[in-house]
C-alpha cells in the first residue's frame, strides 16, 4: 500500500489534513482562490452555485463555533447541502465501527467529510478509507493541526500586511496546546516570513526540537517588542493534564495582552485570535476591541478559506474525472 498522501496522483489536493509539506505556490495558490470569495470591502463572500449537487458532512467531535458554522455556511454559500453530526469517532479510532459511520455517510452521497477530532490520526485514518470520489477536510485535529485556521491567518495577514518575508511575527499564549499555533508555523514558514516568535511561559512552550524555525521568547514584553503581527492564543484548560499554569487573574497580569504592552509592538500591529477569546486572561478586552483587533476580520475570511478549498476539492475531483 502506498503511503498516505493527501494529494491526488496528479499532485492535485484531494484532502486537507495538514498544511505541513504544502509550498509556498500551493499555499498563495490557495489564498489567491480565497480572496476571490471576498467582496472588495473585506464584506463577506460572494455566493456562487458551483459546488449545487455535492453533499458535505461536518462531524464534529469536539466543541466549534466559528469552524463548524463557516464551514456550513461556506458549503451553502457554493450551492451544496450541507449535514451537521456530533460522532465520537475518537474513541474507536482504529475500529470498523469508524468505517461504519463513514460508509453509511457514504450510502447517502457525502462527497466531503469534514471533521474536527479530539484524537491524533482520525481525520487520516478515515481519509485512507473513503471511496475515490471523497475528500476529507480536517477542521482541527487534536493539538496538532488546524490547517484552514493556517490559512485563514495568513490571508489576513496577507490582507492587513500585503506580504510576509519583511514581517515579524509572534504567536503568544499557550502553543504547547495549540494547533493553531502548529498550523501557523508551518504556513508562515513555508511563506517564509521575515522573523518568527513563539512567545510562552516555559511551562506551555513546545518540546524542544518543535517549531525548530522559530526564536523561543519567555518573556511578552521582549517577545511582542517591534512586531507587526501579535497573534494570540486561547488558554487550553482542556488539554491540560495538570494545572500547568497560575490562576487566571496570575495568567493575565504576567502573560495578557494588554493596551500597554501592546505600544511595544510597532505603531501599525495588527492584533489576531483564532477565538474562542478569555477576555481578561490572554488578551484583554479593550485591546481585542480595539482599533488593532482583526479578529472578526479572521472569522470572515474563514468563510472565503473554507470556501476555496472546498471548490479546490471538488473542482480536483472533477479533474479526475470521479464521479460517485
Ligand atoms: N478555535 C480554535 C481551535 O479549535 C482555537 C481554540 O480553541 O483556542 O483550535
Amino acid at each position: 500500500m502506498l503511503p498516505f498522501s493527501q494529494y491526488d496522483a496528479a499532485g492535485r489536493l484531494r484532502h486537507l489534513i495538514t498544511l505541513d509539506g504544502m509550498s509556498r505556490d500551493q499555499i498563495l495558490e490557495l489564498l489567491e482562490r480565497s480572496r476571490h470569495y471576498l467582496a472588495p470591502n473585506g464584506a463577506m463572500p460572494i455566493r456562487t452555485r458551483a459546488l449545487e449537487g455535492i453533499t458535505i458532512g461536518n462531524i464534529f467531535n469536539e466543541p466549534s463555533t466559528r469552524t463548524r458554522s463557516s464551514f456550513e455556511l461556506a458549503g451553502r454559500r457554493l450551492g451544496a447541502d450541507v449535514l451537521n453530526l456530533e460522532i465520537q469517532l475518537s474513541s474507536r479510532v482504529k475500529g470498523e465501527t469508524v468505517i461504519d459511520t463513514i460508509q453509511t455517510l457514504e450510502s447517502m452521497a457525502v462527497d466531503v467529510f469534514v471533521i474536527r477530532d479530539a484524537e491524533p490520526g482520525v481525520t487520516q485514518f478515515v481519509a485512507e478509507n473513503v471511496y475515490d470520489h471523497v475528500s476529507v477536510l480536517s477542521a482541527g485535529e487534536a493539538h496538532l493541526s488546524h490547517p484552514t485556521q493556517g490559512l485563514l491567518d495568513a490571508l489576513t495577514i496577507l490582507q492587513y500586511k500585503g506580504g510576509f518575508r519583511d514581517l515579524v511575527v509572534a504567536v503568544v499564549g499557550d502553543v504547547k496546546h495549540s494547533r493553531v499555533a502548529r498550523s501557523a508555523y508551518q504556513v508562515f514558514s513555508a511563506l517564509g516570513v521575515g522573523e518568527l516568535r513563539i512567545v510562552a511561559p516555559d511551562a506551555l512552550m513546545p518540546n524542544a526540537g518543535e517549531m525548530p524555525q522559530a526564536a523561543r521568547f519567555s518573556s511578552i514584553e521582549e517577545g511582542i517588542a517591534h512586531c507587526d503581527v501579535v497573534m494570540m492564543l486561547r488558554v487550553q484548560k482542556e488539554r491540560m493534564t495538570q494545572a500547568s499554569i497560575p490562576d487566571s487573574a496570575e495568567y493575565h497580569a504576567r502573560w495578557g495582552l494588554t493596551k500597554i504592552r501592546l505600544g511595544l509592538a510597532r505603531p501599525d500591529a495588527i492584533v489576531m485570535h483564532p477565538g474562542p477569546i478569555n477576555r481578561e486572561v490572554e488578551i484583554a478586552s479593550e485591546v481585542a476591541d480595539g482599533p488593532r483587533s482583526v479578529i472578526r476580520e479572521q472569522v470572515t475570511n474563514g468563510v472565503a478559506v473554507r470556501m476555496a478549498i472546498l471548490e479546490t476539492v471538488i473542482g480536483n475531483r472533477r479533474l479526475r474525472g470521479d464521479h460517485r
